[in-house]
């Protein structure tokens, strides 16, 4: 009895304990497993199923659910009506012959239903990780990926509020497989880091992370628009392999306009990529794409979302052509050996002042040898006339350069291709943005703590313990 009673002291301290320091309960989040689907199984050896109208279906085994059309399910020859809440009386819950912890809601979407799983954030922290990280790398990067993980899940609650649930289970928002993704060194890392997120301003912080940064990671603003302080680029303090570290991705122009007009952007066949801005760390952050229909520039994340994020991996790349033929004066001055740099800015000189056609710049470009009996004419040709000539439009502008503009405005790109077939080559996987997973596992390599890689990609953020 005393046992007892010291105990219940004990309790009530720690229940005062943590009120005092303003802990809260755990958050709970709502995940979509299938959604508009029109029949599925729900198995545990004790199941209740709740419905709208208050009506009660007990149950054992294996039991299907079928639409009944409306907002109506059959559930074992029953009709419920939607929502319907589903739990467990004893052990796991599972939803197509796949477990899960929490409850499940069956909600009305497009004349069928939608599966949702509720349960606690940590229990979904746990079904999550194993996606993100490999479970043998450093305790510490497993940490800061459960920090992070935990973070956005909450910051990102409601994002499919419209459709009745917080969270998607795919790459949209968060891949979640439930209780066969969990591993017992993912739950450590969640249980060590309980409660932990990072806040900025007063506010969850949206902590997005990605595979490999390629060792400087993207300012959120060149990737989805929005200015946000702790989401600026970063360079990465240690260097380190990853599958990821080199790749490169061939592909040809007809394809690119293919997938560009898919994604709303008609540029036609495209045989001309330049590189209008790059960001640190050499990361593309513009694009300009030429095509047998016009020219646009785009932001090179909107290129990669265009062309396949599994295949253009990341925007740290360069992009060269079959028959290369980069056509900044940039790139001309570039191919001059050092010995010539006198030369070779006489011919940016003359370049910018549009002293070459179109077929001239091609030429020198394709033709190194070639250069001086270009400078030479050139250098003739102003001696006769002071009048720069403009680059020679060809009959069918759909034939060359659609909307050709002069050299002088080609010479401020950073570079480009020219060709039929084109081929990116490039560094890191993902968007970029916030922390990379294999720089994290770097600095977890180095000693540092899940606390400072998650401080190091999120400058400025402040990490609280909330339950
Ligand atoms: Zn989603």
């Amino acid at each position: 009895m005393k046992s007892f009673f010291r105990m219940f002291v004990l309790s009530a301290l720690l229940v005062f304990v943590m009120w005092g320091a303003g802990y809260a309960a755990e958050p709970q989040i709502s995940v979509a497993l299938a959604q508009n689907i029109s029949s599925c199984t729900i198995k545990a050896s004790s199941l209740t199923f709740y419905d709208a109208s208050g009506k009660q279906v007990n149950a054992k085994g294996t039991i299907t659910v079928k639409s009944g059309g409306g907002s109506k399910v059959i559930v074992g020859g029953k009709t419920l009506s939607l929502p319907v809440t589903v739990k467990s009386n004893k052990g796991l819950l599972y939803f197509d012959d796949r477990p899960y912890r929490g409850i499940l809601m069956l909600i009305h979407s497009n004349n069928s239903f939608t599966a949702v799983n509720k349960l606690s954030i940590d229990d979904y922290v746990k079904g999550i990780l194993k996606m993100e990280v490999n479970p043998n790398w450093p305790t510490e990067v497993l940490r800061a990926q459960a920090i992070t993980a935990r973070t956005y899940a909450l910051a990102e609650r409601g994002r499919h509020g419209n459709a009745g649930f917080d969270l998607c289970n795919t790459d949209h928002c968060i891949p979640y497989r439930g209780v066969n993704a969990e591993d017992p060194i993912l739950t450590k890392a969640v249980e060590s880091t309980k409660g932990m997120v990072l806040y900025y301003q007063g506010k969850l912080a949206l902590t997005f992370f990605h595979s490999d940064s390629g060792g400087y990671t993207s300012d959120v603003q060149s990737v989805w628009g929005s200015d946000i302080p702790y989401l600026k680029p970063v360079q990465e303090p240690f260097s380190y392999q990853s599958p990821y570290t080199s790749w490169s991705f061939e592909i040809s122009g007809e394809e690119i306009g293919k997938r560009l007009s898919r994604a709303g952007i008609n540029v036609g066949t495209v045989y001309e990529i330049n590189t209008v801005k790059l960001g640190p760390g050499d990361r593309v952050e513009l694009i300009e794409v030429v095509g047998s229909n016009g020219r646009k520039t785009i932001k090179s994340h909107d290129l990669r979302m265009a062309l396949g994020a599994k295949e253009l991996k990341s925007t740290i790349f360069t992009v060269s052509a079959d028959g290369t033929s980069a056509l900044s004066a940039r790139n001309i001055a570039e191919s001059q050996p050092k010995n010539e740099e006198s030369a070779g800015s006489t011919l940016i000189a003359l370049t910018q002042e549009g002293a070459f056609t179109t077929d001239e710049l091609l030429d020198m470009l394709l033709h190194p040898e070639k250069k001086e009996e270009y400078l030479q004419k050139a250098l003739a040709r102003k001696g006769k006339s002071a009048a720069s000539p403009r680059p020679q439009q060809k009959k069918d502008p759909k034939l060359l350069w659609p909307q050709w503009d002069s050299p002088a405005e080609n010479s401020a790109k950073p570079g480009g291709a020219r060709g039929s077939v084109f081929v990116f080559q490039g560094r890191g996987w993902g968007h970029g943005v916030g922390m990379s997973q294999w720089g994290a596992k770097a600095m977890a390599e180095k000693g540092w703590t899940a606390e400072k890689i998650v401080k190091y990609y999120y400058p400025g953020t402040e990490l609280r313990r909330i339950y």
